[in-house]
């Protein structure tokens, strides 16, 4: 979930050749999608119009169907610390943007779908 459609753009490129891909634009149509259709995983973005990415979570988190999602936090935010207070958040992983390697998206999703 990326409210960003160059960056929409981008890891849909990344992952196609090897996933199915939804993409929801923010908190609400992602929550209403994932419902409707539950993913092996969400790559959720921090920074979202509206309801932001920690909120998203603590609803999927609080959801019944949906509470065991692996989420990847996907964000620009890359100071000291934040890895782990998204962690703490109860993000399954964490990714920083912009994406410049590939493999570090691939790999973050491929631990998450194995665990
Ligand atoms: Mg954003």
């Amino acid at each position: 979930m990326e409210d960003n459609a160059d960056n929409r753009l981008l890891v849909q490129a990344i992952l196609e050749d090897q996933y199915r891909v939804t993409e929801y634009e923010d908190g609400q149509m992602a929550l209403n999608g994932l419902r409707r259709s539950r993913p092996d995983l969400v790559l959720l973005d921090i920074s979202l119009p509206g309801m932001d990415g920690v909120e998203v979570l603590q609803r999927i988190r609080t959801d019944e169907a949906l509470r065991d999602l692996p989420v990847i936090a996907l964000t620009a935010h890359a100071m000291a610390g934040d890895r782990d207070r998204f962690l703490d958040a109860g993000f399954d992983g964490y990714v920083t943007k912009p994406i410049v390697d590939d493999e570090l998206l691939l790999a973050a999703i491929e631990e998450r779908l194995r665990d």
